[in-house]
């Protein structure tokens, strides 16, 4: 008698930090969530630490270990979530309505063991449907789960997004509200472009390509699900009632856009094979055994030189894998031959995002005179059907993401 009901069924609701930042805000919060409980939904609701909380834990993590256990980490890292789960429970029992909070391990949210980065593999429903049933908004810790050998995990950074989405997904969710400091999606960071638009609506692919490309409003795994699932997110203030963005299906005036917003990935490094010998194979076997460090990668180049016979082979990744692919690259460093490794951490790289891109011309040139026209030079290149991407240095980075805004007059409404 439950999931599945139409719109007037089951509804998450996430939090993000600042949403639930002090003591008035978690009541703001819960305020919301029994509103819509109210309205006849049920309701699950996400909620991530309070404020600043995991960036605080991190800090500590860093003064008492120079390189803390991942295993523990997250077992420092999930205690911020389940603050805040207990918090908004009392808040919605102190207005007198049922809740109950569960954590991953209680909900049974099943992770694969990679510590501070596991993904999600299944979500045990039975627990929660008993507590729906029994009248309860529950009430989810984000971005934790535990391994099958039940040893606590976290999400990744920004992941109790995912945390909502996944459970959207599998509860046939209506709708997954993401609650946040701003109102919406914007054209570009507001924080770093103060002229950039709210968006009404955005692909699922688009929304997929910007938060891959940098834009940290959204976790990017929880679109995956969202798109897997056809469950649309909106996104919005905590503060107002107004609407905010749609994440949903493609809709055909959207191809109309070329670029609907541009993006800015600063936690960039570039990591360089110098001397590479240029034979079939090599790279294979260099990538190889960085997956085997489960090293996520941006992009990949390549040059040749001396006739063919030598390469130079980088490759972009988040700082954040940064000692992983410090190892995989000295373990291939002396086994095939590679003269050495370079790792530059001053990159950041700006990219265009537009489903629009498949059908209009002139989208590349338009960015890169841009950047030419501010003095900005382009280091890489990268491109794929919907997003552009260059590599600049990550001083003109913020210049960079303000010239490829008005290139693209992102300034003007933009959604179809
Ligand atoms: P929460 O704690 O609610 O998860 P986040 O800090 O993770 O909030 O995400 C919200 C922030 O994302 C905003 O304050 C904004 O500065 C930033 N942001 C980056 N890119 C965008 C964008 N394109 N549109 C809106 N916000 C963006
Ligand atoms: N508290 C976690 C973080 O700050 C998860 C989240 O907020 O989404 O990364
Ligand atoms: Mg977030």
């Amino acid at each position: 008698m439950l999931a599945n009901m139409g719109f007037m069924g089951l509804i998450v609701q996430k939090f993000g930090g600042t949403s639930v930042a002090n003591a008035e805000k978690i009541h703001r919060a819960a305020r919301r969530a029994i509103r819509a409980k109210m309205d006849g939904h049920q309701v699950v609701l996400v909620v991530s630490a309070m404020g600043r909380t995991t960036d605080d834990l991190l800090r500590l993590a860093g003064e008492v270990s120079s390189h803390p256990p991942r295993r523990e980490m997250d077992m420092l890292l999930t205690t911020g979530e389940q603050i805040s789960i207990a918090l908004m429970a009392m808040a919605i029992n102190e207005a007198e309505h049922k809740a109950i909070s569960l954590t991953g391990s209680q909900l049974g949210l099943v992770t694969d063991s990679a510590h501070t980065k596991a993904r999600i593999q299944r979500i045990n429903q039975e627990r929660l449907m008993a507590e729906l049933n029994d009248g309860n908004i529950v009430i989810v810790a984000g971005f934790q789960g535990t391994d099958p050998a039940g040893e606590i995990t976290t999400l990744g950074r920004g992941a109790s997004d995912t945390t909502a989405a996944a459970l959207a997904s599998v509860l046939g969710a209506a709708i997954c509200e993401i609650y946040t400091d701003v109102d919406g999606i914007y054209t570009a960071d507001p924080r770093i472009v103060p002229g950039a638009s709210k968006m009404d609506q955005i692909s699922y692919d688009e929304m997929l390509e910007m938060a891959g490309a940098g834009a940290g409003v959204m976790h990017s795994r929880a679109i995956e699900f969202a798109k897997r699932y056809d469950v649309p997110i909106h996104v919005r203030s905590s503060l107002t009632d107004t609407a905010g963005t749609m994440i949903m299906a493609e809709t055909p005036g959207m191809e109309d856009i070329s670029v609907r917003g541009v993006t800015l990935k600063e936690d960039l490094a570039v990591v360089t094979l110098t001397g590479v010998p240029n034979r079939a194979g090599i790279a294979s076997e260099i990538f190889a055994e960085i997956a085997r460090h489960h090293v996520l990668i941006d992009d990949i180049s390549q040059t040749i030189y001396e006739d063919g016979r030598i390469a130079n082979i980088s490759f972009s990744t988040t700082t954040a894998y940064l000692p992983e692919a410090q190892l995989a690259c000295d373990a291939v460093e002396t086994k095939l031959g590679i003269a050495g490794v370079e790792i530059d951490e001053g990159a950041s790289k700006v990219s265009a995002v537009g489903v629009g891109m498949r059908s209009h011309c002139g989208v590349a040139a338009a960015l890169f005179e841009a950047l030419s026209a501010a003095g900005i030079n382009i280091e890489t290149i990268s491109t794929s059907e919907i997003v552009i991407g260059c590599i600049v240095r990550k001083e003109d980075g913020h210049r960079a993401l303000q010239v490829a805004h008005d290139a693209f007059d992102l300034g003007e409404p933009s959604s179809p």
